[in-house]
């Protein structure tokens, strides 16, 4: 939903408060016509089941071109001479052959470099790349990572990457801001974030990840449930399954404010820092 805000992909019901600024222009003030220019130029996105992103009735060629055509105003020649060279870019074995391929032809290591393929092919500022790795199995999703990783060096794109999988966003971020219903509650450094976290919801997910060494018969988990989306919340959202909420954590939300430093954190009562 957050990455839908900002391309500005809502529909007209939805209300958006607050800022979304990109290059020292908050988006929420754009028309459609100048979102448009901004929509898979500067900011591209790629969606978490390749095969679901691909139109399956139209080659690969044919989906890469098309950007190119839209947003660059390129001819159909130069495009698919622009599209061979970024199927190339994406390590896609005989990337011209491949152009005439469909999307069921290809494995779905590889139609994730397809999507992310098309995803850079306008050289984008900010590329959010939601779940891209979810669909894939261990090994590929290790190549993803790097073929991400390696692109976000020579094309010096930002990236946002959304996910459920702590190891995933450990090895390709920088920062972190972790959510909960919808809310951050936790942002900063990957690495301080990962050994130590401040907030209850974030050291719960951590304490969660399976270790190699763990002996218990049961895995730890966080008691409850996220609550419904439509279930109206004074205080803090994770106050019910929380075990170290206080009175006041049900009546008051807490806000993001600045800690140690570099952290922002939305906790009444954080983790001491170790
Ligand atoms: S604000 Fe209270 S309920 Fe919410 S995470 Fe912090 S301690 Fe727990």
């Amino acid at each position: 939903m957050t990455g839908r805000v900002l391309l500005g992909l809502l529909p007209k019901s939805a209300k958006v408060f607050g800022q979304v600024m990109f290059g020292g222009r908050n988006l929420l003030d754009l028309t459609e016509t100048q979102f448009n220019e901004i929509r898979g130029r500067e900011i591209a996105m790629i969606f978490q089941d390749p095969m679901t992103a691909l139109n399956p009735v139209l080659t690969i060629g044919m989906q890469i071109t098309e950007v190119l055509v839209r947003k660059l105003g390129m001819s159909g020649a130069a495009a698919e001479n622009e599209a061979v060279r970024l199927l190339d870019q994406v390590r896609i074995p005989s990337s011209r052959a491949r152009l005439r391929s469909f999307p069921h032809e290809l494995s779905g290591g590889m139609r994730q470099r397809v999507v992310i393929a098309a995803g850079i092919a306008t050289r984008p500022k900010l590329l959010i790349a939601d779940e891209p790795t979810t669909a894939l199995d261990v090994s590929v999703q290790a190549e993803i990572l790097q073929l991400l990783t390696s692109l976000r060096k020579e094309l010096g794109i930002a990236i946002i990457l959304i996910s459920h999988d702590f190891g995933v966003i450990s090895r390709i971020s920088d920062e972190v801001a972790v959510m909960y219903s919808g809310r951050i509650v936790e942002r900063g450094p990957v690495r301080d974030i990962y050994h130590r976290p401040r907030h209850p919801y974030t050291q719960g997910l951590l304490r969660a990840i399976p270790r190699i060494d763990f002996t218990d018969e049961w895995m730890p988990t966080i008691e409850g449930v996220v609550p419904s989306a439509i279930e109206l919340i004074r205080g803090c959202a994770f106050a019910p399954r929380c075990p170290r909420r206080r009175d006041e954590c049900e009546a008051t939300l807490p806000p993001l404010t600045l800690t140690d430093g570099r952290r922002l954190n939305a906790c009444f009562n954080p983790v001491p820092l170790q």
